[in-house]
């Protein structure tokens, strides 16, 4: 029987560790992966999964729970063989996340436990888009709920546009019209936490990958709709950030030669066919309705307007030729849709699915269409996922 002098001990040890992830091996931080992705498992099960020796994962258990990131699960497991065992879970209250997603006239914020569970957010107007207004702005917020829960470790912040986070730098915003800042350290140096950035659309496939559509797939890809277009691919079991940063930026690949303009001037690319502004600017011309909406259009077009359904069923071409591009390239085992612009996908399936095939090899498996549940916390979560990743990540090798 534990005596209460041990747990009064436990508990000082983990109101020590508020706010910390100890050193991990990489095999501590597999297991914790584990956990955190697929829920609670006894010992022998974790194991088994991770090919690790049964002494091993009792001394990894050990230290885990020492540290304070694993818990006994409230329910015991049945074993394929023998007494039911009592399992093992993250504790996903040892640190918190925050994540910010930037978008041109204000930010989302999120704080999140362990395993994406959202504790509390908030939406905050952008003063400008001067980068030390921004900073300030993003600092003030943090700080905020730094002070209500100082379990928060790592933030992380995401936003349209090609994103290094290797070199920690905005290479270009398309929204807030920077180039080359280096937004994590300005924030990190205000509010005294490390920072991480990510591109929006592959912070929300990091989501997808551990706590989504997509939780424990090795291999995927995430295509994303609405004021932009994006796309993210896992693949072996990591997310492709690519050369700079640069990977999964589909929005201008051609997809034919006779379409609307984008704003580049390219004529017929993903963009001019599937992007909300674009799509209303041209609902709006060719139906005579200036006030016209995202929502209107899309609601014109489900009740058998011809004008819109037109328009949408463009954009599902265009939408079925960069999920039949990225299948080809990247060989998913399912393409997720997500974004502002998953209302229209079920009006235009087919077409996205018919055009898919046309772009995939002939002789290659068809791969699945999903269409995520998606809410407009979604891009800030992905963000708090990032900064949960990078901490876990920082913390190998430390042991
Ligand atoms: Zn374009």
């Amino acid at each position: 029987m534990t005596s209460d002098l041990a747990v009064a001990a436990r508990v000082q040890r983990m109101v020590e560790r508020a706010g910390a992830v100890p050193p991990l091996s990489s095999a501590s931080r597999d297991t914790l992966v584990r956990l955190l992705v697929h829920g609670p498992a006894s010992r022998a099960d974790l194991a088994r999964q991770l090919r690790l020796s049964a002494a091993s994962l009792t001394r990894i258990g050990r230290s885990l729970e020492d540290g304070g990131m694993v818990v006994d699960a409230e329910a015991a497991v049945p074993q394929r063989m023998g007494r039911p065992s009592q399992a093992m879970d993250v504790n996903v209250d040892a640190v918190h996340l925050i994540g910010i997603k930037l978008l041109a006239g204000e930010m989302d914020l999120v704080r999140t436990d362990m395993r994406s569970t959202v504790l509390a957010h908030r939406t905050v107007p952008l003063p400008s888009h001067a980068v030390a207004d921004a900073v300030q702005c993003i600092a003030d917020a943090v700080l905020a709920e730094v002070a209500v829960d100082p379990s928060v470790a790592t933030v992380g912040i995401s936003l349209a546009g090609p994103v290094d986070p290797h070199s920690e730098i905005v290479t270009h915003s398309p929204f807030l019209g920077w180039q080359n800042v280096p937004l994590p350290r300005l924030v990190s140096e205000k509010i005294g936490l490390p920072v991480v950035i990510e591109n929006d659309v592959r912070a929300l496939t990091a989501a997808e990958h551990w706590f989504g559509a997509a939780a424990g797939a090795t291999d995927f890809a995430l295509v994303t709709i609405g004021a932009g277009v994006g796309c993210g691919v896992v693949i072996g079991d990591r997310l492709v950030d690519g050369r700079s940063g640069a990977a999964g930026q589909v929005g201008h690949l051609p997809v034919t030669d006779s379409g609307p303009l984008c704003e580049r001037g390219h004529r017929g690319c993903v963009r001019s066919y599937l992007a909300s502004s674009l799509m209303v600017a041209q609902g709006a011309t060719a139906l005579g309705h200036p006030d016209l909406t995202y929502q209107g259009l899309i609601g014109l077009a489900a009740d058998g307007d011809p004008v819109a359904g037109r328009i949408l069923r463009d954009a599902g071409y265009a939408l079925g030729t960069v999920v039949g591009l990225v299948a080809s390239i990247a060989g998913p085992s399912k393409v997720i849709i997500s974004g502002e612009g998953v209302p229209m996908v079920p009006l235009v399936m087919d077409v996205v699915e018919q055009r898919a095939r046309e772009v995939e090899h002939w002789a290659a498996p068809r791969v699945p269409i999903e269409v995520a549940e998606f809410g407009f916390l979604e891009w800030a979560r992905g963000a708090a996922v990032v900064a949960l990743q990078q901490l876990l990540e920082s913390s190998i090798g430390l042991a």
